[in-house]
């Protein structure tokens, strides 16, 4: 249908400062703080609310050093989504800042790769490197959901709903996928961790935390097809993303923003 158009709220759970050398394969000439932000994003249309990821929580967050912001569930009620209301929680990838909060979304179901349960419970966890971004609980608790019928599984490209499809691009995480959104301004991408930050995409650079760098390089040229326009993709852990979209409504400036919505693009 032609009016299949969705809302597209990012919604900033947490934070953590970091050198801009440790978010790039080979440092960076400029070190300087560059942080991360981390969110959660909430589909909203015609067929319903879909959420992306589902964060971290209190505990995690002390764990690996990171900061809370908002907790997610406070984030999502901010914009009148009950977390107990969601059916489908699209999991981008099983990293631990993607996949907590596990008992939040108590009557969804989880659309994840084939790829990444596959990565998160084989032989490449036998490398503590490559474990390194998971969280035992987390992928445990998403093998619990498989067992009580709550996992839907995609292999590659496949559609949610009316306008909303998955894509797996891999490369960051092994069975990692993005999600795109028809809009009334165009589609967009929401990137997660195909792209951390701006600079990723625009300039060709690599995060660090990577299964297969030529998988993250052809993931960019992916994202550009998919999307209306570079401007159309939205990366997973940039503070400029609040910047550039307006507030989901007035007094959520810095934490909800509209991604359907243009953004600004002043220097
Ligand atoms: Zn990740
Ligand atoms: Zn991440």
């Amino acid at each position: 249908m032609s009016d299949d158009f969705y809302d597209i709220y990012a919604i900033k759970y947490g934070h953590h400062d970091r050198q801009s050398r440790e978010n790039y394969i080979g440092g960076d000439a400029h070190d300087v703080l560059q942080p991360l932000d981390f969110y959660v994003w909430a589909i909203v249309g015609p067929h319903g609310t879909f959420v992306v990821d589902t964060g971290f929580d209190e505990a995690m967050a002390k764990r690996r050093s990171r900061n809370i912001v908002k907790p997610v569930s406070e984030g999502l009620k901010a914009i009148g989504i009950m977390p107990d209301s969601i059916k489908d929680v699209i999991v981008s990838h099983l990293h631990y800042d993607h996949t907590g909060n596990y008992e939040l979304f108590p009557n969804a179901r989880y659309h994840l790769q084939d790829a990444e349960m596959a990565y998160a419970t084989g032989r490449c966890m036998c490398h503590g490197y490559l474990r390194l971004p998971f969280e035992v609980d987390d992928v445990v608790a998403m093998v619990k959901k498989l067992f009580a019928g709550r996992v839907r599984f995609h292999d590659g490209v496949d559609e949610i709903a009316p306008g909303i499809t998955v894509h797996k691009i891999g490369g960051h995480s092994k069975g990692l996928q993005c999600v795109r959104v028809k809009t009334r301004r165009g589609h967009v991408v929401i990137a997660s961790d195909t792209a951390h930050l701006y600079p990723h995409l625009e300039e060709g650079r690599v995060f660090p935390i990577t299964y297969n760098v030529g998988d993250v390089l052809e993931g960019y040229e992916t994202l550009k097809k998919l999307a209306t326009s570079i401007n159309h993709i939205v990366p997973g852990h940039d503070p400029a993303v609040l910047v550039r979209y307006p507030a989901a409504k007035p007094g959520l400036e810095g934490w909800v923003v509209r991604l359907d919505a243009e953004p600004k693009l002043s220097a």
